[in-house]
């Protein structure tokens, strides 16, 4: 399976997965002696930092907003446990950062997303019909067949699964983006890169506090807030990077870990201009609008997850719930609907999600509703969005915006990952680490 696991344990599989490869990182042969900043302290820019500084090279990371983590994000006080308002789930046993948990003597709780209510034509049903299931395997499994580089909406059609487009609609979702914007072509061609593993889990903390404490903390005295860098000039061999306030900093190299939508906004301006090649490459990487919404209830009326509903494609009744007061829906709200959402605003927006559930569900829903959470990945000025996904004519965009320029700039983050690992924390932190060891490869 991919990188979003939610989906696939509700499919009912004719037999293993693919066998998944672990993530290697070849060993580092440093030469390099000379300074390095970081530009963003995400997953991407915080792994890259902690790894050179393990190195004992010199590192700076300049951080535009007031604290780090980037799409890991902690929120207290809404339910009766801290929660991640970005990435909560580690998506596979061969993340590096499952590793990271465990050598730290943290055990990662593994995850099951069972899709037990799913709304299909007009009726609740208990588990997804067989012609989804067999939809979801032929994407996934991908065989030899041809996809075409259309929406994968307009692909199912073509399939003859119109009746399940509210279902392909989730697929979408948990890939960043509205089933008419995925390209079926790129996202298959994708899906076979995967190599993290197909087991998805929790950690009892939040996914935030991990990588603050064993990542963010150590790097503390070399993490700026509050910077925001606006030009970089790379005409000399010591790089100058100038934040919104005009100081300037140098070093040797920069790692460039910002999200995609930054680069696509020119809101880092480089001297010299970078390759023409290298940013329409970024415009080929699309990264639509995201919410995530935690809706809390006094008792629980569900008993698993829900798909198929039109307001959001799906919602995710997770573990903790056993073992907690609040009770949870969790819902992750993509390209169009997230769009939609954001126009009508939280209370219309909280509104229309009880109506619907309350058709599905009945009276119990309003009953037990107790606060709604939406955190607007696109309302982050320094994020706007949720993240990186294959939309049509993607084409090797990935591969192409990745490679360094004059070696001197690389880019990290989890819209440069070419391990199939974009969308992810450890992916992210794989494009970190590829950055160092191309850094302290060279003299
Ligand atoms: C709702 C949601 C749920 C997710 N769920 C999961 C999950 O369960 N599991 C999982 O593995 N992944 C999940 N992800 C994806 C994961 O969060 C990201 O892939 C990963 O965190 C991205 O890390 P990054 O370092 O590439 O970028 P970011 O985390 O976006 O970090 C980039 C940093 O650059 C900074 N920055 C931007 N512009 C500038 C500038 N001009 N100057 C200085 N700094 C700047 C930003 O402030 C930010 O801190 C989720 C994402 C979202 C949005």
């Amino acid at each position: 399976m991919h990188r979003r696991k939610f989906i696939k344990q509700s499919i009912i599989l004719g037999g293993g997965l693919l066998a998944l490869p672990v993530f290697s990182s070849a060993k580092t042969n440093s030469k390099f002696k000379g300074t390095t900043i970081i530009i963003g302290a995400g997953a991407a820019g915080l792994y890259a930092g902690k790894r050179l500084q393990e190195s004992n090279h010199s590192v700076q990371i300049l951080e535009a907003s007031a604290g780090i983590g980037g799409r890991l994000k902690k929120l207290e006080g809404f339910m009766d446990y801290p929660i991640d308002l970005g990435a909560q789930w580690i998506h596979g046993q061969h993340a590096l950062t499952k590793k990271l948990a465990e050598d730290k003597g943290i055990t990662p709780v593994k995850e099951e997303f069972k899709f037990r209510h799913v709304w299909y034509k007009e009726k609740m049903k208990p588990r997804v019909p067989l012609r989804f299931s067999e939809f979801y395997l032929s994407l996934h499994m991908g065989k030899s067949k041809k996809f075409p580089d259309i929406s994968l909406k307009d692909y199912a059609m073509q399939e003859g699964h119109e009746s399940t487009l509210n279902l392909v609609e989730a697929i979408a979702s948990e890939t960043g983006t509205s089933a008419n914007r995925l390209s079926a072509h790129y996202y298959v061609k994708e899906l076979k890169n995967w190599d993290s593993g197909n087991k998805d889990y929790y950690l009892e903390n939040t996914y935030f506090d991990l990588i603050n404490e064993y990542w963010a903390k150590p790097l503390k005295p070399h993490i700026q807030l509050n910077t925001v860098v606006t030009r970089i000039d790379y005409s000399q061999s010591k790089i100058k990077v100038f934040d919104k306030n005009g100081k300037s900093y140098e070093a040797d190299k920069v790692i460039i870990a910002v999200p995609i939508t930054i680069l696509q906004k020119g809101m880092i301006e480089f001297h010299p201009k970078l390759p023409t090649l290298q940013t329409e490459a970024f415009n080929k990487i699309k990264m639509d609008a995201g919410i995530k919404l935690y809706l809390k209830f006094k008792q629980r009326f569900f008993e698993g997850s829900i798909m198929g509903t039109s307001k959001v494609p799906y919602y995710i009744d997770i573990d903790k719930n056993k073992t907690h007061k609040d009770q949870v829906l969790i819902s992750l709200i993509m390209g169009e609907q997230a769009e939609y959402i954001s126009s009508i605003g939280e209370l219309q927006a909280t509104e229309e999600i009880l109506e619907e559930l309350t058709t599905l569900f009945g009276p119990v829903v309003r009953e037990n509703f107790n606060g709604a959470y939406f955190q607007n990945w696109t309302n982050e000025p320094f994020i706007q969005g949720a993240y990186s996904y294959q939309g049509i004519g993607v084409g090797d965009a990935r591969t192409i915006a990745s490679r360094p320029v004059n070696q001197q700039l690389f880019f990290a983050g989890e819209a440069f990952n070419l391990n199939g690992n974009y969308q992810t924390v450890h992916g992210a932190a794989e494009t970190g680490l590829e950055a160092v060891q191309a850094i302290l490869s060279q003299k």
